[in-house]
């Protein structure tokens, strides 16, 4: 087999923090929905570091997945081996990967063991790599595992004229395919643990570890933009102060110019009912854009999460609140910068990931003035628009190298009044992470120590929504 050319050190792909930057690709975003729909579970959407295919880590419903046609006949002894190492280990740690068939049904081309094991033990989900390009299938094959003289082929015969035939269809992977099928190679065992493995793994628990399970947590790929806690400050909540950051909702509650609609509360009911209790009920009503509010990222990207959708622990995380207060009283039309960003690091340190960043202008003190807290206050006029913001540098080092939870500012907007492109939104969105507006009160939280606690009204399928904003200061 001649050798491929060796890749240029570091000069190929995505760095690391781009991974799960941007938007997805449509195919992506509509596998999202259809997993979802299929009652399985999205747990990350990103990019593969080599080529840039958008692929899902998903957890699906295991009676839903099956083995490839193709795919090598089961050795029973092999599933009983890794039965037991799942079993021992508690858990399962190797995902297969996945292609969903047009039934709802998943197929995986390499899983076939591991999907049995896990049936076997009574799973009732397994983690999977989906990819959108169903072809894929035909393209991995089962990695070779040892086989004794009395254990069956790799692939049944089917498996092989299947495997043959895309073979002649694909130049690329012939070479792999044909030394896969009927390949009579001295068996090799799978895996060598070396010592410098187990160093880095962690030498004491590998020795307890089958080679087979040790290698297969080396392979392990997981990777989530949000679902990871941030680390941050230690709060005693029966010390802490709790800061309201939210503004109220009524008459004066400011929506964007265009607003086809406010808020509206209207009364149902309000008097001694006739089985002689007081009782009172209304109902509202309100655009989800406007006064303290949620933008889910499904508000500027096509497949970004919806309100129902972001995880808890983006909305409930350390705060660190950027004060550009100064800069913003003497030019209205403000907007932070990656250098601002990088003046705060120097004095406070890095911008822990997964933080929930507050952008301090001063405006929260101009609420409900109309006509200072937006520069303008022509009805449905949205091109005389001022008020501070972030700037595209600030957003795209917060999100795509920070990785913060959320972006927060005390304005109508994170991007600032004359923005026609909002690029903030874009960049923010684009990456899943929502964006906090006009929140409220940010003179009293501290740049560092405190947590926040963002909770919006939970909208399934919503763009955004009204918000609880709270910050809990040691
Ligand atoms: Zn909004």
């Amino acid at each position: 087999m001649p050798r491929r050319k060796k890749a240029k050190e570091a000069s190929r792909g995505l760095a690391a923090a781009d991974l799960a930057a941007g938007s997805p690709s449509a195919p992506a975003g509509q596998l999202r929905v259809e997993i979802e729909r299929d009652g399985g579970s999205v747990l990350a959407v990103f990019r593969d570091p080599l080529g840039s295919h958008w692929q899902l880590l998903a957890a699906l419903p295991i009676d839903r997945v099956e083995p490839t046609p193709f795919q090598r006949d089961l050795s029973d002894a092999h599933v009983k081996r890794l039965t037991n190492v799942i079993d021992n280990l508690g858990r399962f740690l190797d995902p297969i990967i996945a292609v969903r068939k047009k039934d709802g049904g998943y197929w995986t081309p390499n899983g076939h063991h591991r999907l049995s094991a896990m049936k076997r033990l009574g799973a009732r989900s397994i983690v999977a790599l989906v990819l959108p390009e169903t072809e894929i299938a035909y393209k991995i094959l089962p990695a070779r595992v040892r086989r004794g003289a009395d254990q069956p082929a790799p692939f049944s015969t089917r498996g092989q004229s299947v495997l043959r035939r895309n073979a002649r269809e694909d130049d690329c992977f012939r070479e792999e395919i044909q030394a896969g099928v009927g390949q009579s190679r001295p068996a090799r065992p799978r895996f060598r643990t070396t010592r410098r493995m187990r160093e880095e793994i962690g030498g004491d628990s590998m020795r307890l570890v089958p080679r087979f399970a040790a290698a297969a947590a080396l392979a392990l790929v997981v990777f989530s933009s949000t679902g990871a806690r941030a680390a941050g400050p230690r709060l005693d909540l029966s010390a802490a102060k709790i800061v309201d950051l939210t503004h109220p909702f009524d008459e004066k509650t400011i929506y964007w110019p265009n607003s086809p609609s406010t808020f509206k509360l209207t009364k149902l009911s309000d008097g001694q009912s006739e089985a002689g209790f007081y009782y009172r009920m209304n109902s509202f009503c309100a655009p989800e854009h406007g006064g303290t509010h949620l933008d889910a990222p499904s508000h500027f990207a096509r497949y970004g999460r919806t309100a129902d959708q972001i995880p808890l622990s983006q909305l409930v995380a350390p705060g660190v609140v950027l004060d550009v207060t100064k800069p913003a009283a003497a030019d209205a039309d403000y907007r932070l910068t990656a250098t601002d960003v990088r003046d705060w690091e120097k004095k406070h340190g890095a911008i822990p990931s997964g933080a929930i960043v507050l952008l301090r202008t001063g405006w929260g003190k101009r609420w409900p003035d109309r006509k200072r807290y937006l520069g303008d206050d022509t009805p449905g006029e949205v091109s005389r628009l001022h008020f501070p913001s972030y700037g595209k540098d600030s957003a795209e080092l917060l999100v795509r190298e920070r990785r913060v939870a959320a972006l927060g500012v005390d304005t109508a907007s994170i991007d600032y009044g004359p923005s026609k492109d909002f690029i903030v939104h874009q960049v923010a969105n684009g990456a899943n992470v929502p964006g906090l507006e006009n929140v409220a009160n940010l003179e009293e939280v501290p740049e560092t120590g405190a947590w926040i606690v963002a909770l919006p009204m939970k909208i399934a399928g919503g763009s955004g929504g009204p918000l609880r904003i709270i910050a809990l200061v040691p």
